[in-house]
């Protein structure tokens, strides 16, 4: 095999690993970069080193931030000492969190759940990942300092609603009390989406 057709091979394998591109897709994203204008080509590389370098996943609330030091490990939000940490609200992913923070009104601390119980997807802990979530719910009850409130904050959507109903059981067992966005967002819709004034009523109306 020529050289510069294995190129175009492994980029089309790599970008097939993300999210909603299918092989086909991947193959002509690939051929279409390889036209692509050399000097931007070089800055996305460059700002996809800059990613692996200097993001990192905040590891109390899943949260993608980018590190002002080597050493942190705390986001922006967790690391605000005036942030409630004992209000928790629960995120499919980052841009539902930063529309909600865009409303400037909730102070309490987030938690990213990383996707959505999906109907064909018998395996829930493949979509939604809720160990740190239950863990430490757990650690504020033997610290005798318990969370005082999830919010769980998801798409109104089957989807939603499915991983919603999961949340609610799992943390059944521990005492904690969950709400869950009111009225305000019609069926369907989606938080990331969700206009300001829409989220802070829906979080008004929060039960
Ligand atoms: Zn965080």
């Amino acid at each position: 095999m020529r050289n510069e057709e294995s190129l175009i091979i492994k980029l089309s394998n790599l970008l097939n690993k993300l999210p909603n591109i299918g092989p086909r897709q991947a193959k002509r994203l690939s051929y279409f970069l390889a036209r692509y204008d050399s000097k931007i080509l070089d800055e996305i590389a460059k700002l996809f080193w800059d990613i692996s370098k200097k993001i990192n996943i905040c590891e109390s609330c899943n949260f993608v931030f980018e590190k002002e030091n080597k050493n942190q490990k705390l986001c922006s939000i967790c690391g605000d000492a005036k942030r409630d940490k004992k209000i928790i609200c629960v995120v499919e992913k980052d841009t539902d969190l930063i529309s909600i923070e865009k409303t400037g009104k909730y102070k309490g601390v987030y938690y990213v759940l990383g996707g959505l119980i999906n109907t064909f997807e018998n395996d829930i802990d493949k979509s939604i990942d809720l160990k740190l979530l239950i863990s430490k719910i757990k650690k504020s009850l033997v610290d005798k300092d318990p969370i005082k409130e999830i919010v769980l904050a998801l798409n109104f959507t089957s989807e939603g609603y499915l991983t919603a109903n999961e949340i609610k059981d799992r943390l059944k067992p521990y005492g904690v009390k969950v709400t869950q966005l009111g009225i305000g967002l019609p069926v369907g819709s989606e938080v990331e989406f969700a206009d300001t004034e829409t989220l802070i009523e829906a979080f008004k109306n929060r039960n």
